[in-house]
């Protein structure tokens, strides 16, 4: 999923690396590669692979992502179009059996 594009320049997603302890919570539940750790922290490596599910920001214990879950969610502009869903977010985070939240669902 190297190239992954999802669309370009639109996703909310930020982050402070201030604020990241470098625990790499956000590497593991991201389906879509967004992050690489650096030395010390996670970074930011594929910014328009962000698809805003969320489950980065949910799984950050120390509040270093933020993110508009859903905004640039294409199954939910598409379904808002269709007049289905009322533009919901289907691919919002679920949990795994550690209790991580992951995404899934119609988008990863
Ligand atoms: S919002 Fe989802 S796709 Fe975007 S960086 Fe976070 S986990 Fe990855
Ligand atoms: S989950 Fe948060 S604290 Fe952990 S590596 Fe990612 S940004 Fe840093």
């Amino acid at each position: 999923m190297g190239n992954l594009t999802y669309l370009k320049g639109v996703a909310t997603l930020q982050m402070d690396e201030k604020k990241c302890t470098g625990c790499g919570m956000c590497i593991e539940v991201c389906p879509h590669h967004v992050f690489e750790m650096n030395v010390k922290n996670a970074m930011i490596i594929n910014f328009d692979a962000c698809m805003e599910c969320g489950a980065c920001r949910q799984n950050c214990p120390s509040g270093a992502i933020s993110v508009q879950s859903g905004v640039g969610c294409a199954a939910a502009v598409i379904g808002s179009l269709l007049g289905r869903n009322g533009g919901e977010c289907c691919c919002g985070p679920r949990t795994d059996e550690t209790g991580a939240q992951k995404s899934g669902g119609c988008c990863s």
